[in-house]
């Protein structure tokens, strides 16, 4: 049997985002920093069966999700076989995706036929001239034509990141959501965080309640309750006549540390328990010695333990964070 674990308020860590590669084939100014990042060697990156077998045990600790992330996940060789052998692991209820979309069109069949059951595409802006100062790369058709072949795929819902950034597509916050008086998507804007990139300051973060403020203006919107406790720690709604949906994530402004369901494995192998603290523990290094199940097991339930709620974006110090947004997987 499955052991489940029950933290404080009765919190299930059932979620782990996988960042499967720390390389990525755009340069988002709030995600790398400009002088760019100092890639993995190839042989410090966790080998597919690595992470099989780590999503195998983790399921026994009660892990019900896991979200492909990286760097961009879909630029890894081999991606949609090692898709296709997550979605047979039993107990693993939902596999999903967040990718940038440059390579979507390419592969939206075969993640749909490998077994993902959802995709979230990161988009900053509605206009190509916009995205390749974001990105540093001209794909705003290619992201846009692999959001319609997911769309023909039959994904459901597809949900669109946004990173809200002032001066940057504060004035797109309106063109965004109006998107899902058309279209299915589901809109979620995200509070840009001090990590990676160019803002290790907070001039240009946008709080959600502005964001709000915004898109209220727009029509009647009209909240949505959270379903049950895969659902992420957005505040969702939907504008009246709307066909698809609009979440805000306040990472920075609310603070959910404690409903947070999620263990982090990065590219390196090491389990983190919050996004904002440099604690991991390197599971990669007792897996490749060769120590049996029961060992990684427990640093599996130490990582839980150490999850709590008082970590936080907040908490003082320097932190590696602040660099590696690439090799976490957000
Ligand atoms: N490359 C993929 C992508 O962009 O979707 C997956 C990895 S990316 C690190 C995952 C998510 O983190 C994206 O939605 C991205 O917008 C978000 N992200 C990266 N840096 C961020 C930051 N400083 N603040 C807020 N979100 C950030
Ligand atoms: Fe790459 Fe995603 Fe970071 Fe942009 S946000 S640089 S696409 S990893």
């Amino acid at each position: 049997m499955n052991k489940e674990n029950h933290i404080n308020n009765n919190r299930k860590i059932n979620y782990l985002r996988l960042s499967i590669t720390d390389r990525c084939n755009l340069r988002c100014k709030y995600c790398m920093p400009e002088e760019g990042i100092d890639y993995l060697p190839h042989s410090e990156i966790l080998r597919y069966e690595e992470m099989i077998h780590i999503v195998r045990l983790s399921v026994k600790r009660g892990i019900r999700k896991v979200r492909l992330t990286g760097g961009e996940p879909l630029v890894r060789k081999g991606c949609i076989d090692f898709i296709k052998q997550l979605g047979k692991i039993e107990g693993l209820d939902e596999v999903t995706l967040t990718t940038n979309g440059v390579l979507l069109k390419k592969y939206a069949a075969d993640i749909k036929a490998g077994g993902v059951h959802r995709i979230n595409v990161s988009l900053d802006s509605l206009r190509p001239d916009r995205f390749f100062q974001i990105t540093g790369h001209d794909c705003f058709e290619q992201v846009w034509e692999g959001i319609q072949e997911a769309e023909r795929q039959t994904f459901s819902p597809i949900k669109i990141n946004v990173v809200a950034i002032r001066g940057v597509n504060d004035d797109e916050i309106a063109d965004f959501a109006r998107l899902t008086l058309e279209k299915p998507y589901h809109i979620r804007f995200i509070e840009v965080m001090p990590i990676g990139g160019q803002n290790s300051t907070l001039d240009n973060f946008i709080p959600v309640e502005e964001i709000h403020g915004i898109i209220q203006g727009l029509g009647d919107l009209k909240p949505i309750h959270r379903r049950n406790n895969l659902d992420g720690p957005a505040q969702r709604f939907v504008l009246e006549g709307g066909k698809g949906e609009i979440g805000m994530i306040g990472a920075m402004s609310s603070h959910f540390c404690d409903i947070c369901n999620r263990l982090r494995l990065t590219a390196e192998g090491h389990i983190r328990s919050c996004l904002f603290s440099d604690h991991e523990i390197d599971i990669k290094t007792p897996l490749r010695e060769g120590k049996g199940d029961d060992s990684l097991l427990e640093l599996l339930d130490r990582a839980i333990e150490k999850k709590d709620n008082s970590q936080g974006v907040l908490r003082p110090g320097p932190r590696k964070c602040v660099r590696q947004m690439s090799s976490i997987g957000g």
